[in-house]
């Protein structure tokens, strides 16, 4: 297959380039998902534009708030081994580190996962857990969205034409908080989740759940968050028996479907076991950080 091949250094180049193209244009950020395409013959970009010259695309900065910004060029690698993302922000380095094997970590990027949009892409949970939200410019300048209104649906996403996503922003986290991300698939991280569940809960200064939130991946044409499940546990004492009604609640409220690789009855029953899991999981984190200090 032959196309044009261009590669910007500013994202004002790109999305001009990216405007004059047109819908018969590609973005390549580290081509993991992209290539496979291409190989398959699924698309036809007569251009393609790589993004791996554009700098402003590859920051990752604490801000003076504790809030932190992450370029969508960051490798799924770098995000997994920076310290800058340990204890407050680890739930990303565990997404990160649970999708596939180190040589496509070390390609794959973080905005790549987001921008392919698949239900069962590993790091989305973990952001939207996170509260993160993304920064998308295009011909018509900046816009601000959360994380979990950027899915259409199955590959797709709401970008519009000319539009990029450029960087995640996770606000300052409050104390007394944690979560875990969980992946279940058949050959381990290298595989496709089946199911993935991202759970972030914050204690109050009583140690009553002050928030929560509880994501899932691959049980729903986009990844989803479960409000029944996280709005009955807010304002509860941590229990055992109430995390296990949230799972329930949970695997309810998913909308998973039968596939090759899991019936929808077995990804709602992961759902629940992940769910509980995971709460508890979180919870013991928290509990741990708060007697050590
Ligand atoms: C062997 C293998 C195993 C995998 N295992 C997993 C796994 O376990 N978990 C998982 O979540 N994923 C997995 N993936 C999928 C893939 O690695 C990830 O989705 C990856 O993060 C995609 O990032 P990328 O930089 O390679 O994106 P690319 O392939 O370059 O791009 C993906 C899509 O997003 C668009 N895009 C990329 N960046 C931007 C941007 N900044 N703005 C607008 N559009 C953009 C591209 O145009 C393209 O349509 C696997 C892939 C392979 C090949």
């Amino acid at each position: 297959m032959r196309f044009d091949f261009y590669e910007p250094n500013t994202i004002g180049e790109c999305i001009e380039m990216l405007t004059h193209f047109g819908l018969k244009t590609s973005l390549l950020a580290g081509g993991t998902d992209l290539l496979v395409k291409l190989r398959l013959r699924h698309i036809r970009p007569q251009a393609v534009i790589s993004l791996g010259g554009i700098d402003e695309l590859k920051k990752l900065e604490r801000k003076s708030d504790g809030s932190l910004e992450i370029g969508a060029m960051k490798t799924l690698q770098e995000v997994e081994s920076s310290n800058l993302l340990a204890n407050e922000f680890d739930l990303v380095r565990q997404g990160a580190g649970c999708v596939s094997s180190i040589q496509v970590r070390n390609v794959a990027t973080l905005g790549g996962n987001s921008c392919n949009a698949s239900s069962s892409a590993d790091t989305v949970p973990a952001l939207i857990a996170l509260g993160a939200e993304v920064q998308i410019v295009g011909p018509q300048g900046e816009r601000h969205l959360v994380l979990e209104d950027f899915f259409a649906g199955p590959g797709e996403t709401v970008l519009q034409k000319g539009e990029i996503l450029t960087e995640f922003k996770l606000p300052a986290p409050s104390s007394h908080s944690g979560g875990t991300y969980k992946k279940y698939a058949i050959r381990g991280e290298v595989d496709i989740s089946i199911v993935g569940v991202a759970t972030r809960l914050t204690l109050d200064r009583n140690h009553k759940l002050q928030e929560v939130r509880i994501v899932l991946g691959g049980v729903a044409p986009t990844p989803i968050r479960v409000r029944r499940a996280e709005d009955m546990l807010v304002g509860q004492d941590p229990k055992e028996e109430l995390f296990e009604e949230a799972a329930q609640l949970a695997a309810e409220e998913s909308r998973p479907i039968s596939d090759q690789r899991a019936t929808a009855q077995y990804r709602r029953e992961m759902v629940k076991v992940w769910t509980r899991y995971t709460l508890q999981e979180t919870f013991q984190k928290i509990r741990e950080a708060i007697k050590a200090r």
